[in-house]
């Protein structure tokens, strides 16, 4: 079979770095001529990204990787990602697997399939090496509905945070020079793409391997023509210096939106899971944000049910959140990892106790997403709408990440409109009316 009909197809789980991987593993295979197609139809070969942030998470990877087995026998089963390099014998003996790629290998996973496809063969490989010895870097950019790019600025952590498999999986902190992350943004602005979301697993560390710092790449991007507005994805609060709240108060592109890691919010837990900061450091940092930009949106992190986590230490963490008042909270009930200290840690907190809790923070969490949306009302903002019609409506995002709704209007497809916030929708967004 010629490669030209051969039909790819691409399965991603976990972080946004994940997506901006996939993404350019999928610019690859269509550049080489091959056909891209939806996970969920038949294909000759699947790329797997996977994720290893819980035991659910792995559970995730392999259920797909068996359904795509039964979908479509003998295609290509391709893996990759932190699943692949945690555990590839595991990965490698699910039935129907040929190829599974380490994190050092990622960036060869297009011609290794290309060359298992023309070589017919059955049998499986493992390309893989110990994480201590990763050192390269995967250049990625995602290019999904032309609106958002999510673009890959750092790799690894040098953190050792006592629940967490990502050092395990992705190696240690590393980063592309400046320069060569510039020219990847002019070719996203180039692609006509107008917000660039910045990704990477520790982004405040950006500059360890090239003696930059993550203030030099803010201030380089932020002159880059054609990119309208940057998002910084994730960012721990030790290493969100005055500096960089102070750039993006007075930058027109860093937007007024911050997903910052709390994890607990007591020092007992912060503690023992060997976070960077304590609480009230935390707190300083939003206060700092809060004087210096107003009204930002904050995204917040925190785990729930670590060893040792009491109902009064979660009462403590949920009192903190309330007082903090972020706009939203993304809750993540522990999960243990293999090789994390936290194995032996005692105390462990029962199934039902930790579900439990996620489910009191869930609520939270609605509560004070509309309440932020709430307050919004009667204001304004500008946003950038994407291309997706549902029920003649389309949507999107504003500067301080609120999501809204305008009658569909195909000239307003990838454009940055103003908009007068005028009341929630019975679905929590923001129904906006063009100024
Ligand atoms: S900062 Fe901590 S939680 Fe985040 S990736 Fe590094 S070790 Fe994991």
């Amino acid at each position: 079979m010629e490669k030209e009909s051969k039909r790819v197809a691409f399965y991603t789980l976990g972080c946004k770095l994940n997506f901006s991987e996939t993404s350019t593993l999928a610019r690859q295979f269509t550049e080489g001529g091959y056909q891209k197609v939806s996970h969920h139809e038949a294909a000759d070969i699947y790329v797997i990204n996977t994720c290893s942030v819980t035991e659910q998470a792995d559970k995730k990877c392999r259920q797909a990787i068996r359904k795509f087995v039964k979908q479509s026998p003998g295609a290509v089963i391709a893996v990759t990602g932190c699943y692949a390099q945690l555990k590839p014998e595991e990965v490698a003996n699910i039935d129907g697997v040929k190829l599974v790629m380490g994190a050092a290998e990622k960036g060869e996973l297009y011609k290794r399939v290309v060359e298992i496809v023309e070589e017919n063969s059955s049998i499986p490989e493992i390309h893989s090496c110990e994480i201590t010895q990763v050192d390269n870097f995967f250049k990625a950019y995602s290019m999904g509905d032309r609106t958002r790019s999510f673009l890959k600025v750092q790799d690894g952590c040098d953190y050792r945070c006592s629940y967490c498999t990502i050092p395990l999986a992705r190696g240690k902190s590393r980063n592309i020079p400046i320069e060569e992350l510039i020219k990847q943004a002019n070719e996203i602005a180039a692609s006509g793409i107008k917000e660039i979301v910045l990704t990477g697993v520790n982004i405040g560390d950006f500059g360890k391997t090239t003696g930059e710092s993550f203030l030099d790449l803010i201030r380089h991007l932020d002159a880059v023509d054609g990119i309208k507005r940057y998002r910084i994805s994730s960012i721990e609060p030790n290493l969100l210096t005055d500096e960089v709240i102070e750039f993006c108060a007075q930058s027109a592109k860093f937007l007024p939106h911050f997903h910052i890691p709390l994890q607990s919010g007591t020092n007992k837990i912060l503690g023992l899971m060997r976070r960077r900061y304590r609480r009230e450091i935390f707190e300083d940092r939003l206060a700092k944000i809060r004087s210096a930009i107003p009204n930002p949106f904050f995204g917040i992190d925190v785990i729930v049910g670590f060893p040792g986590e009491t109902e009064e230490d979660f009462r403590e963490t949920y009192q903190f959140l309330e007082r903090l008042e972020p706009a939203f909270l993304h809750v993540f009930p522990y999960s243990e990892r293999a090789n994390t200290p936290t194995v032996f840690m005692e105390d462990k907190v029962k199934d039902s106790d930790i579900t439990d809790r996620a489910n009191c923070l869930g609520l939270l969490c609605e509560k004070l997403h509309k309440q932020f949306y709430e307050k919004n009302v009667g204001g304004e903002g500008l946003v950038l709408f994407e291309s997706t019609k549902r029920n003649g409506k389309m949507y999107g995002f504003s500067e301080r990440y609120i999501k809204v709704e305008i009658p569909y209007n195909e000239k307003l497809v990838n454009q940055l409109a103003r908009v007068k916030y005028v009341s929630l929708s019975p679905d929590g967004h923001m129904i906006g009316e063009l100024i």
